[in-house]
């Protein structure tokens, strides 16, 4: 979106970025062990003033993740509201007039010129994640010695007799 047709009262957007579209950019990225199930679409409002962009609104997708205890795969919703100012590239280099820059709110930076909104999109599917992919909050897990996915229920090792470092402790005792 060319950034000088955008009005400064500000106006609606509506996208939709193509779940195949969407994928193929989510492949480029490193260890990106997610997909999208569904397409991503985002309703935003957009304001332009002196080249400083604001976008605000939601982005959804459905997605895919893999549960970092089990690996298996599980579908996530995101739903994110969020709000993000850019500012032209050229302006967050100039040091004086620090004022006007407001550093402790989050700023990106753009060309100037044009604001690509599907990267935008793009980028608050990532803020909309969960910290922990979880395929649900009481996952087992795999068995740290045979691999078996617990969620399936107790695997072998767990009817094997354990050593504990305390039985030790425990015979020394009776000796005394
Ligand atoms: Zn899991
Ligand atoms: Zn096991």
């Amino acid at each position: 979106m060319r950034v000088n047709q955008i009005p400064e009262e500000g106006k609606d957007v509506t996208l939709k970025v193509d779940v195949k579209k969407a994928n193929r950019y989510f492949s480029l990225l490193k260890n990106s062990d997610f997909s999208a199930a569904s397409d991503v679409e985002g309703r935003v409002r957009v304001w332009s003033k002196d080249g400083m962009v604001i976008v605000e609104g939601d982005v959804s997708v459905e997605l895919e993740l893999t549960c970092s205890r089990c690996l298996g795969h599980f579908r996530y919703p995101v739903l994110h509201h969020f709000r993000s100012i850019y500012s032209p590239f050229q302006e967050i280099c100039q040091e004086e007039d620090l004022e006007l820059k407001p550093y402790d709110m989050d700023v990106s930076i753009y060309n100037g010129v044009e604001l690509d909104l599907e990267n935008v999109l793009y980028e608050q599917v990532f803020l909309g994640m969960p910290a922990q992919a979880l395929c649900r909050p009481e996952c087992k897990g795999l068995c740290s010695s045979c691999g078996a996915n617990l969620n399936d229920g107790p695997c072998s090792c767990a009817a094997a007799p354990r050593f504990s470092p305390f039985d030790v402790l425990k015979n020394l005792k009776l000796k005394g």
